[in-house]
């Protein structure tokens, strides 16, 4: 057994008398399609902010491939692979798709110098290629500004995949978008976590996209987690209904 992509261990966080996440542990797997669900308010968004360093544990650790990120800034944890995606303000609109792909390959590998012994159509041709694995290629030359919102992910998924990630967390990335385009993007971001042997967590408020797409659900309630299982048995979970349905 090889040591999970991401391990949190008795995650907590209080904001002033709000205990938002109660010792949460949790792991994902190489390859492995982990979704995090649970009612508003229940702590999902600071378990990810937790992860991905935007917020410091009161108590627990977060580990990456077997290293503590305790203490690390967010950027720190980033360049470690925690890759995030569906931020808007990632892409620039006035340049191409291509362009911003290339930004973010020259960005990368500047960090690992590498950039000093690559051309520019080696770039290029990377951002191409990243850009097909998202399905993107006819768009490439189109400014960024004028994308569809499901086009605007999937190149957002591609910038993220640029940072060569270990992790991929997906706070609610299908939100605002079609039902049937949300499944095209998690169809998209699971064969790429397949492919890659990414670790993916997510949120996700349609239980369609969360029961087709994750290989575990894991289900919060109040900052604590209540269940964890397979599509099958988070279905049939009592206290997973009781918190849904209210009964
Ligand atoms: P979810 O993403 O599951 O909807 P959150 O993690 O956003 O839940 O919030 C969990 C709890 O923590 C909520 O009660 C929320 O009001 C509170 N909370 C989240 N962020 C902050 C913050 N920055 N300051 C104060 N309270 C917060
Ligand atoms: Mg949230």
């Amino acid at each position: 057994m090889t040591a999970p992509v991401l391990e949190a261990v008795a995650l907590e966080k209080r904001f002033g008398g709000v205990h938002a996440v109660a010792g949460v542990s949790f792991s994902v797997a190489a390859g492995e399609m982990l979704a995090l669900i649970g009612p508003n308010g229940a702590g999902k968004s600071t378990c990810f902010n937790l992860v991905n360093g935007q917020l410091r544990a009161d108590g627990g650790e977060v580990r990456l491939m077997g290293r503590s990120l305790a203490g690390l800034r967010p950027r720190a944890i980033w360049r470690l692979g925690v890759g995030r995606t569906f931020q808007i303000t990632a892409t620039f609109a006035s340049m191409t798709v291509r362009e911003n792909v290339q930004m973010a390959l020259i960005s990368h590998h500047r960090r690992v110098w590498s950039f000093l012994s690559r051309a520019a159509a080696e770039f290029r041709a990377e951002a191409e290629s990243l850009l097909e694995q998202v399905g993107m290629l006819e768009q490439a030359e189109r400014p960024c500004g004028v994308l569809a919102y499901g086009d605007l992910k999937r190149l957002e998924l591609a910038i993220a995949l640029a940072n060569d990630p270990k992790l991929l967390l997906m706070d609610e990335p299908t939100a605002g978008m079609a039902p049937g385009e949300r499944s095209a993007l998690m169809d998209l971001t699971r064969s790429i976590v397949r492919a890659r042997r990414l670790a993916c967590l997510f949120t996700e408020h349609d239980m369609d996209v969360v029961f087709g797409h994750a290989d575990r659900i894991i289900v919060m309630n109040r900052g604590h987690l209540i269940a964890e299982g397979t599509a099958e048995q988070i279905r049939a979970d009592p206290a997973v209904r009781e918190v849904y349905l209210g009964s």
